[in-house]
């Protein structure tokens, strides 16, 4: 077990959106390496239970499950209010939490089988757009405030990291809902970093390719999106959830100190080669 007392985080309080899966799961348990206290954020109470555990039995740091919906404006205060009462304040945010589409739930293997040109924005129900967009985009504003406003409050020069995508610079046919919300996660981050400066407050993101957690299992597993996956990336392989909490883990601590309103794209050279 990791005693995490010199650790990169330690000390510290983390709140991860979207804590109990994939990319913000393997935050949670990088940043406890790193002696972070964890409170994780999600949907669903039984996984988010499932990592709670996973990040005691590994570690000696505290950890907490509280239900949110990034959606909603008032879950995400009573999240912060839940997280502040448990362990007094927040130091660092992860704004995982997202969808790859309106029907996307994460864990569940069959992929949205709707043709690609049902998707293409001429065809897709404004519902869809819009319910991506209140998850992707206003649900990371909404978490990104709402915790800045705490750390203002109690005089903390924090970090924010949202995770965006490389998809933000990248226009796929069928997933203008993604990309735009995605793009729009990373000027958020520029805006907001311009406009908490002066609170020491730092706002950077990551921008992942290709990585292996339950949103890409469906594409995966057929051979052919697979292949799609490798060919587009330089690399020639996924990215892992670990590689991806090691980035978030350098914009969220003193290392990146002299860094903000920057999102770094861990993607195996997808934007070089
Ligand atoms: P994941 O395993 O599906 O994790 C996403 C998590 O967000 C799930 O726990 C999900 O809960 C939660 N969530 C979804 N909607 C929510 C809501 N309204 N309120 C609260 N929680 C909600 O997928 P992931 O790959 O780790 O994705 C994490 C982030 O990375 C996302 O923002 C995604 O867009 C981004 N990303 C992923 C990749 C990739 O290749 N995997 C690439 C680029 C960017 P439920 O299970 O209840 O839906």
């Amino acid at each position: 077990m990791n005693t995490q007392r010199d650790g990169r985080l330690a000390g510290k309080v983390a709140l991860i959106t979207g804590g109990s899966s994939g990319i913000g799961r393997a935050c949670a348990l990088r940043y406890a390496e790193e002696g972070a206290d964890i409170v994780i954020a999600d949907r669903d109470a039984a996984r988010g239970a499932e990592a709670v555990a996973e990040i005691r039995s590994s570690s000696n740091c505290r950890a907490l499950f509280v239900e949110v919906d990034v959606a909603e404006e008032a879950s995400i205060e009573a999240m912060v209010a839940a997280a502040v009462k448990a362990f007094g304040h927040i130091d660092t945010v992860v704004a995982a939490a997202g969808i790859s589409s309106a029907a996307y739930v994460s864990g569940v293997p069959a992929a949205d089988n709707t043709p690609a040109e049902a998707r293409h924005l001429i065809n897709m129900p404004v519902a869809n757009w819009q319910r991506v967009l209140d998850v992707n985009l206003t649900g990371v504003m909404l978490t990104d405030r709402v915790v800045a406003r705490h750390m203002i409050e109690q005089g903390i020069a924090g970090t924010i990291v949202n995770v965006a995508s490389s998809a933000a610079r990248l226009a796929l046919p069928g997933a203008a809902d993604y990309c735009v919300s995605k793009a729009g996660v990373a000027m958020l981050t520029q805006v907001l970093a311009m406009e908490l400066l002066a609170h020491q407050i730092r706002v950077n993101a990551i921008g992942p390719g290709f990585i292996e957690t339950p949103m890409t299992q469906a594409m995966r597993e057929k051979p052919d999106s697979h292949a799609a996956m490798i060919e587009r990336t330089p690399m020639g392989r996924l990215g892992t959830p670990r590689e991806m909490a090691n980035t978030a883990l350098y914009l969220a601590c003193e290392e990146s100190s002299y860094t903000t309103g920057h999102t770094l794209y861990p993607n195996g050279g997808m934007f070089v080669g």
